[in-house]
């Protein structure tokens, strides 16, 4: 079941939202070569802590961390680790949720640390595109998955794949809500978007093939053919004429001055 929200629970999740980017804003001055996985994910729970919000990664179904920390390879899901170490030219996928005042955030940006390759920069390019372009067609009326086959056709551009095992979601109070968001489709299939539906979009693009091998630590996904991986994603809620983000970030204000509607 869609959970619609009211005029009031949207201003909850923009104020939930506004604070995960806050917290992104700082833990990106903290990605550099030579700074470990669990050192990011202390860093980003007295972040959100310090601003009255609950971690909502930590503990969801025994995650042990705080933010998902996936390295090049990792797709998603990377528990944060004392042994991983950044190095130059590494890729790092940060998924981070929060509850604040009963409503949720969720949001992955991935980061160059350091100089990385022009591949790689292509790569993190296409996936965060491949967001744009999906926002971009969100509306009341429009099908979940015209947003599903943009994804799919940014990527296939771009000459990469995308992940099929894994999507985006409704979100509110609960960080899961239904629908499932494929990262594939063709236009035209799913619900209707409605004024007040919340949805977190997170395309995962894959550099090589779209196979993928979960870690034995029953958390990690890596790609089968140990190619660069991408994600990215934000909170976004449907209102009267379009849709609009919740979790704001340096990022997404870049973005967002380019981004027609
Ligand atoms: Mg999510």
């Amino acid at each position: 079941m869609i959970i619609i929200k009211s005029d009031f629970e949207i201003k909850k999740m923009q104020e939930a939202g506004a604070l995960l980017g806050e917290v992104f804003d700082l833990l990106a001055k903290d990605i550099k070569p030579g700074v470990t996985t669990a050192a990011l994910d202390k860093l980003a729970e007295k972040y959100l802590h310090q601003r009255g919000c609950v971690p909502s990664f930590k503990g969801y179904g025994d995650f042990p961390g705080s933010i998902c920390a996936s390295v090049n390879e990792c797709l998603i899901h990377g528990i944060p680790s004392k042994k991983k170490v950044l190095k130059e030219g590494d890729i790092i996928s940060i998924d981070m949720g929060n509850i604040y005042h009963g409503y949720q955030g969720d949001a992955a940006r991935t980061f160059a640390v350091g100089n990385i390759s022009p591949e790689a920069q292509r790569l993190i390019e296409c996936t965060e595109k491949c967001f744009y372009e999906a926002f971009k067609v969100a509306k009341p009326g429009v099908h979940l998955s015209d947003l599903s086959y943009q994804i799919s056709r940014v990527a296939a551009e771009y000459g990469y794949t995308t992940t099929k095992e894994y999507g985006g979601h409704g979100i509110g109070r609960e960080m899961h809500e239904d629908p499932f968001i494929y990262n594939y489709g063709t236009p035209g299939h799913g619900p209707l978007l409605r004024k007040g539906m919340c949805i977190a979009v997170e395309p995962m693009i894959h550099q090589g093939a779209e196979d993928i091998t979960q870690l034995d630590d029953g958390w990690g996904v890596v790609s089968s053919d140990g190619k660069l991986t991408c994600h990215y994603e934000n909170t976004i809620y449907i209102d009267d004429e379009g849709a609009k983000i919740t979790t704001i970030d340096k990022n997404v204000k870049g973005h967002i001055l380019n981004v027609e509607r």
